[in-house]
């Protein structure tokens, strides 16, 4: 699909993804014509790839992060709180940052220093990234994500970056009721994307979506 979803500028690669169906929702395509993707990747930023951005970590291919945003959808309206756990480049938490609006917030976090550091300056690239950083609509934390973020739950959304070994409960408590958890979770050998809702009585409903293959989430380096 890249070859045909790639272009020569940001809004070139957002809309041959939406004219090839790999953006589905017009809200996300909207968020990610906000969000210059070579501010975040650092080469070959028009391409439908992952990159390496360094510290074993990638930035997904972008339509990997339109599918995670319109799984998550539903619970992405203005004033939502999000927590983007393993944010890695940021390029996703600017885009959650983008759907929920300025009175909504969206929390990135990371267990590596330098990747805190880097989602930081790259959001810095442009004046709405800085606008949101200088707000607190979005803010960059180190941490271990496995546990989530208790200083910003409870959460409508909680978007997992990177493979799990095992279903975190921390993540679920953190959830509001109703509120949707996308993680990616090792099963025999095999990751799949599960999507958990927490619905408006409690109950917990967790679905096995697609097999994927992402980095994974782990402790931290010298941990
Ligand atoms: N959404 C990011 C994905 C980065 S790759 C992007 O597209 O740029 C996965 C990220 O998860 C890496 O940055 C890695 O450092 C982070 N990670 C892995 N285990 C983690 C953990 N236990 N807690 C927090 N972050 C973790």
């Amino acid at each position: 699909m890249a070859w045909r979803c790639s272009g020569a500028t940001n809004a070139e690669l957002i809309t041959n993804l939406f004219n090839n169906g790999l953006i589905k929702d017009a809200r996300v395509k909207d968020a990610m014509l906000k969000v210059d993707r070579a501010h975040y990747a650092p080469n070959s930023a028009y391409e439908d790839s992952p990159q390496y951005i360094g510290h074993a970590a990638t930035i997904s291919a972008p339509h990997m992060h339109a599918s995670a945003a319109e799984s998550l959808l539903a619970h992405l309206t203005p004033g939502s709180r999000v927590l983007d756990i393993g944010s890695g480049s940021g390029y996703l938490t600017a885009v959650l940052a983008h759907l929920v609006g300025p009175s909504g917030s969206v929390v990135g976090i990371d267990h590596i220093q330098p990747l805190v550091d880097l989602a930081d300056a790259n959001m810095r690239k442009s004046e709405s990234g800085r606008e949101m950083l200088a707000s607190g609509q979005v803010r960059f934390v180190k941490g271990d994500g496995r546990l989530g973020w208790k200083e910003g739950a409870p959460y409508d959304a909680i978007h997992v970056g990177a493979a799990a070994a095992e279903h975190h409960e921390a993540l679920v408590e953190q959830l509001k009721a109703p509120g949707r958890l996308f993680v990616p979770v090792e099963e025999g050998g095999q990751q799949y994307i599960f999507v958990v809702d927490k619905k408006g009585d409690g109950r917990v409903v967790r679905e096995r979506l697609f097999a994927v293959s992402y980095v994974p989430l782990t402790d931290a380096p010298g941990a």
